[in-house]
């Protein structure tokens, strides 16, 4: 059998979260919260789903919930924007299943055989698959710690022919870094005058610190008009389970997502359409409360790890804190990993995953970094901190 997807390994977060369950180990590896979603929103999917609300929504999503989407998104990106610029839930939101399935028909849209997508190292995992099997190649830019900032003169070079698009994610996972306007601008003029698309992973678009702004794709008009904006509500409502995403695109884009969605899920699950609706609507403060909600939890696992001999890089955004180890250990970063989680009790996850597999071992002897996740109960990360203190 002749493999379509040759050096795809078992993604890293299942292998982290296997392995600590297996050994009991404090889980800060997969990225997922340990609290609980809001009462009201288990309270209302709970209700749709007792009241016989079960069987397909529109293909599309729930019409209350594409039209509460735009709504967060005009108070949250497009307060200042003419009303002709601003998005329309119903021509240019779709619901999806996760942000995953997001990414995954937006890239479906975009990537023809032979076509280019540039995308940033670390990266997240399902980018470059999705492009392979689509036919094209992904463009490889790395960036380096601790900023791990972009260097667009190396993006224009990249550039050629070929380049169909351009994938950025920020907040960006795994390095907590963020993009700034300054960026967004240099993206706008590099997709302008080469005639290129973005796709743009904002899932962690409302966890930024430190009075940072989110540089959402939606705050700037002309560069939507080249944009797929994918987002999800696992992270804003610490239900990743659900596996409710979304994608907000101008109408044109969104018609031919659309066409390829239908036939990859048709529609995503009922209940927690009509529950998330309800919720956008009732409490929306719980999504304006969310940056300051995880600055905290952020600053105590910063403040327990003081005494470590860990060093810490700079988390601006996410709910990822990334620790160098290289005082500590000259195992490599997966092995050290396991032996984390094996013998000491705490499960991380290794950046070298996040780079291209031929690029891993070089990559491996000059950092030793691995990724926290700070979406825990307080005990758990101080818990965690006192372990890691010991090494
Ligand atoms: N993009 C990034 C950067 C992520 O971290 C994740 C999930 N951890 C996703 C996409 C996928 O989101 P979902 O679970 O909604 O599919
Ligand atoms: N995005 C999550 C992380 O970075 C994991 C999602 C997954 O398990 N695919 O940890």
């Amino acid at each position: 059998f002749t493999s379509k997807l040759p050096h795809v390994e078992t993604s890293i977060f299942t292998e982290m979260s296997v392995m600590a369950n297996q050994y009991q180990a404090i889980n800060l590896s997969q990225g997922f919260p340990e609290f609980e979603p809001p009462a009201f929103l288990k309270d209302k999917i709970n209700q749709a789903i007792s009241e016989g609300k079960n069987q397909y929504s529109p293909s599309n999503g729930l019409p209350e919930l594409l039209t509460e989407i735009a709504n967060m998104v005009h108070r949250q990106y497009q307060v200042h924007l003419a009303d002709e610029q601003k998005i329309d839930g119903l021509n240019n939101v779709t619901i999806t299943s996760g942000a995953t399935e997001a990414l995954w028909v937006a890239i479906q849209t975009l990537v023809s055989p032979g076509d280019e997508v540039i995308i940033f190292d670390p990266a997240y995992d399902s980018y470059e698959p999705a492009v392979e099997l689509a036919g094209g190649i992904c463009r490889h830019i790395t960036l380096d710690a601790p900023s791990y900032a972009i260097n667009w003169a190396v993006v224009e070079k990249t550039i050629n022919a070929k380049t169909r698009a351009i994938i950025i994610n920020s907040p960006h996972n795994p390095t907590g870094s963020i993009l700034s306007q300054a960026d967004l601008s240099a993206l706008q003029g590099l997709v302008e005058q080469y005639n290129l698309y973005v796709i743009s992973d904002e899932v962690y678009e409302h966890m930024t610190f430190d009075g940072l702004r989110h540089e959402s794709v939606l705050r700037y008009p002309e560069l939507f008009k080249r944009a797929f904006v994918v987002s999800s509500f696992g992270k804003t409502f610490h239900c990743t389970g659900w596996k409710m995403g979304y994608c907000i695109a101008p109408d044109e884009l969104t018609a031919e997502f659309r066409k390829i969605h239908q036939f990859v899920t048709f529609c995503s699950f009922t209940p927690a359409q009509i529950a998330i609706a309800q919720m956008l609507k009732a409490q929306p403060a719980h999504i304006t409360e969310l940056a300051n909600f995880y600055q905290q939890k952020r600053d105590v696992l910063i403040n327990a790890l003081q005494e470590s001999r860990f060093s810490l890089l700079p988390s601006k955004g996410t709910y990822f804190l990334l620790l160098d180890y290289s005082a500590i250990s000259p195992l490599n970063d997966r092995e050290f990993c396991q032996w984390l989680t094996k013998d000491i009790g705490v499960a991380a996850i290794p950046l070298s995953p996040f780079y291209p597999a031929e690029q891993r071992p070089a990559y491996q002897q000059n950092n030793k970094v691995i990724r926290l996740c700070f979406a825990k109960n307080d005990d758990t990360l101080l818990k965690a901190a006192e372990i890691l203190c010991q090494l």
